[in-house]
């Protein structure tokens, strides 16, 4: 912990995540950009309570079982990502037998190398989707939006999509692939566009996934396919917006 934010804060959690990101913006991972959308997504925090809530809970268990299900699963890591929950998008890899792709919605070359190095760093086994390695082409997006590599995301049935642009999770569905979204705002378009939408802070999200995961993997294929059965995307949105209309009223 910094200097500047003492331990005492009530806020204390919130401001130890901006500070991982300002490091990421520092170090070359985070765009501009991103930071700005970490904003908003602070805001839906605030309002659900800055805690997981069972209905995320609910998403996170359907999530677990869909990639203890997948063929072929992978996991997007952006900037934001990266900065905030690298250690635990390494876990989870693991955990789900999903590698790692660096996708990026502002490409750039420098960025992607800072993100790969990170990764690597931090024990990843390897990283998909780095310069000239994301050759394939996503149909429907503009040029830069496009590129993922032909190994991972391309060819992937499951895709992980932690902080997702909606247009680009569009493209993925209508590609036939199975969306996990972690998104904390219900309303934005990957959150609706998504299989499995997880509305809650990455930094508790995927920390509950890994433990969701490891109960569950013993389970028959069956038990798990009854877990995915069972999970009804609109109402966990719709019960995550009732919480914020709760903490507005
Ligand atoms: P969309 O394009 O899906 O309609 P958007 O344009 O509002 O959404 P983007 O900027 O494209 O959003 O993506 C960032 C998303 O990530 C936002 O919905 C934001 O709420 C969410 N987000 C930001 N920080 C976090 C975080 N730490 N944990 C979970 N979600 C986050
Ligand atoms: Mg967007």
């Amino acid at each position: 912990m910094t200097k500047q934010v003492p331990a005492t804060h009530p806020r204390l959690k919130s401001l130890l995540i901006r500070e991982r990101l300002v490091n990421g913006f520092t170090r070359g991972l985070v765009a501009r950009e991103g930071l700005i959308a970490h904003g908003r997504g602070e805001a839906f925090d605030y309002l659900l309570g800055e805690k997981t809530s069972a209905f995320a809970l609910d998403a996170i268990q359907a999530a677990a079982a869909t990639l203890l299900l997948a063929r072929q699963p992978i996991i997007s890591v952006n900037g934001n990502v990266a900065a905030v929950s690298a250690r635990d998008v390494i876990k989870l890899s693991k955990y789900a037998k999903a590698p790692l792709e660096v996708n990026l919605f502002y490409r750039d070359k420098q960025r992607e190398l800072a993100i790969e190095r990170k990764l690597l760093e931090y024990g990843a086994a390897k990283v998909y989707g780095v310069g000239s390695h994301a050759s394939a082409r996503l149909p429907e997006l503009d040029s830069e939006r496009r590129k993922v590599d032909p190994r991972g995301i391309l060819v992937a049935d499951v895709v992980v999509i932690p902080l997702e642009d909606g247009d680009r999770a569009e493209a993925l569905v209508k590609m036939g692939k199975k969306i996990i979204a972690i998104d904390l705002n219900p309303l934005s378009r990957t959150a609706s566009v998504a299989d499995i939408t997880i509305v809650d802070n990455i930094t508790r999200a995927i920390p509950s996934l890994i433990n969701a995961i490891k109960g569950i993997s013993n389970l028959a294929g069956d038990e798990k396919q009854k877990i995915v059965g069972k999970f009804d995307n609109k109402r966990v949105l719709a019960k995550s917006l009732e919480i914020i209309r709760g903490a507005i009223t």
